[in-house]
């Protein structure tokens, strides 16, 4: 059966969950974790060279399961000085075991020398939403900013604390609220709210 009511998030991550959850509650369609349609133990490889490649790459992961429409993410922080590396390796940057603090403070590293000028770089994520039928839903969203020489701020994730944005503050120093307004993800996210909307308003009333 192929099911166009339930739309499952190929994410484990609770944060995006509950973003993603609440700003998809006024549609008529029941939205799911992946945990919650039965496949926290599925892991999708992302083997793709752009974010967009492995948002699809996830979102089909998924979908050859649920048969149902799939929302998948991938994001990550793109260096100019580094010729916008880490990008899609932003989550393993410093290798297998990595983790934000690690991943960090090697990018504090790489960017020792780098003069606060040369230091611009961006959030990136993409956003894809598969429909059964195979049609394919795209959104991509970034915010610029420049990375700092010191981690501030206790919010957020990731690379928040060394994201520094044109009015000073960093990522990790705003609400939650304040940098879902501004950041890569609730850029992204709103542009695919729109596509679904519209997409809807297609779709012949039952
Ligand atoms: P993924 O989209 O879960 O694969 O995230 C990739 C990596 O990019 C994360 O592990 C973070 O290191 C980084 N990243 C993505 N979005 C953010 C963000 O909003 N703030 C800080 N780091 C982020």
């Amino acid at each position: 059966m192929k099911d166009r009511k339930t739309l499952v998030i190929a994410t484990g991550n609770p944060n995006k969950l509950i973003e993603i959850q609440s700003l998809l509650k006024d549609f008529p369609i029941a939205v799911k974790s992946k945990d919650e349609a039965g496949l926290e133990s599925v892991e999708i490889e992302e083997t793709g060279t752009t974010f967009e490649e492995n948002a699809l790459l996830k979102a089909k992961g998924i979908q050859q399961y649920t048969k149902t429409m799939v929302l998948a993410d991938d994001s990550g922080i793109a260096v100019d000085a580094l010729g916008g590396a880490p990008g899609v390796y932003s989550a393993r940057y410093a290798g297998e075991e990595a983790n934000d603090q690690k991943n960090n403070e090697k990018l504090l590293s790489a960017l020792k020398e780098v003069p606060e000028e040369k230091r611009g770089a961006e959030f990136v994520c993409a956003i894809v939403l598969l429909f059964p039928d195979g049609k394919v839903l795209k959104a991509r969203g970034v915010t610029r900013g420049r990375i700092g020489f010191e981690k501030k701020g206790r919010g957020g994730f990731g690379y928040d604390p060394l994201f520094e944005l044109p009015e000073g503050k960093t990522m990790a120093e705003l609400t939650a609220k304040e940098k879902n307004e501004i950041s890569h993800r609730g850029k992204a996210l709103r542009k695919i709210k729109k596509l679904l909307e519209e997409e809807f308003r297609k779709e012949p009333k039952e």
